[in-house]
């Protein structure tokens, strides 16, 4: 029987920090910012049941907590540092902690991002992060800080993770005719490994290019609504503009457009930046091998207006996810 100590040591320690001052096994871990640096923070909990399904691959599970977790320090423009796992867990099962782990490794050596410290109990699973980032003063890609004027970019491809979610939940629609089709693993790979867009975050914070950024989890319309209030300012939205992902772009535009906009578990970056930044945010697409798309434009006037390709109004029945509304 694995000991809640061994299970730490076996798949969670690993040998001497490189970031950390002082990491796992002592009451706290010890982190000594840069000079001058400030601290970017953010926990994220997936909770069996709710943020993914029992029988879950472990390993994605492993890659996807620490993703979304990325995923805001990157919408904050913050170079990863550190992160803590506190971790409730049915029973210890060697097969489930070595996938688990080895995805959560994988994705957090891929950025630079050490596991520091966290907590193990046994409990119906449930995984919550907590990480932190560094950031020079001023730099930090703030919700609160769009202009009027600005253009509305998005990173990457929105929906392919939303029509995966409806073809695991059999709905009627796209949903059924993706879980009948071949292309069911490639959206699916979209929905359980989320790519957090860190280089690109970081780009835009350090060049200064954007204003105000978010990333976009529970659905673009619904999350850019964020900003829009923080802001004080509105927007115009083209719908048609949106990027589908590779295997939304074959269903109908009525999917296209409602998952775009509104799907979820995208963890694509929705940044504002002014005009005059174009050729800047292009380039740090390129050098960030990210893909981004001008979607709208910030205006003083409140409100969110939806468009299609030729202007026109567009009036979808759309809602970004909220975990305590009633849908
Ligand atoms: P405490 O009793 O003070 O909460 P623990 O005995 O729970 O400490 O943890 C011992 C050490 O192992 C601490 O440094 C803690 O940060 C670390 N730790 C516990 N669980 C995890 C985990 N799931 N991942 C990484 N480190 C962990
Ligand atoms: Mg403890």
């Amino acid at each position: 029987m694995l000991s809640e100590f061994d299970l730490i040591a076996e798949y969670f320690n690993r040998p001497r920090p490189v970031r950390a001052t002082l990491g796992i096994g002592d009451d706290c871990a010890l982190l000594t910012p840069g000079a001058g640096m400030q601290t970017a923070i953010s926990s994220d909990m997936l909770v069996e049941g709710r943020h993914f399904f029992a029988g879950a691959d472990p390993r994605r599970l492993g890659h996807k907590s620490l993703a979304v977790n990325l995923s805001d320090l990157a919408a904050m423009g913050a170079r990863p540092v550190g992160f803590t796992l506190a971790l409730a867990l049915p029973s210890a099962e060697r097969a489930w902690l070595a996938e688990f782990s080895a995805g959560l490794f994988a994705l957090a050596d891929a950025h630079g991002c050490e596991l520091i410290g966290g907590d193990t109990t046994k409990g119906p699973l449930n995984i919550c992060i907590t990480i932190f980032g560094e950031l020079a003063p001023g730099e930090a890609l703030r919700r609160d800080a769009a202009q009027p004027g600005d253009d509305i970019w998005i990173s990457g491809t929105l929906g392919d993770a939303r029509l995966a979610l409806a073809a695991c939940l059999r709905e009627p629609g796209a949903g059924e005719e993706l879980a009948r089709g071949e292309d069911f693993a490639a959206a699916a790979a979209r929905l359980h490994a989320p790519t957090p867009r860190v280089a690109l975050g970081r780009l835009l914070a350090e060049r200064r290019i954007a204003h105000a950024a978010i990333d976009i989890s529970d659905g673009l319309v619904g999350d850019i609504g964020h900003i829009l209030k923080l802001s004080r300012v509105g927007a115009t939205l083209d719908v048609d503009a949106l990027p589908a992902g590779p295997v939304l772009s074959r269903y109908a535009q009525e999917w296209r457009r409602a998952y775009t906009a509104a799907g979820g578990d995208d963890y694509e970056l929705c940044f504002t930046a002014p005009a005059t930044q174009r050729e800047a945010v292009l380039a740090a697409g390129v050098q960030s091998g990210t893909a981004v798309t001008r979607v709208g434009r910030i205006e003083a006037e409140p409100g969110l207006r939806l468009v299609d390709a030729q202007g026109a109004p567009l009036a979808l029945a759309l809602q970004g996810f909220d975990h305590f509304g009633s849908a």
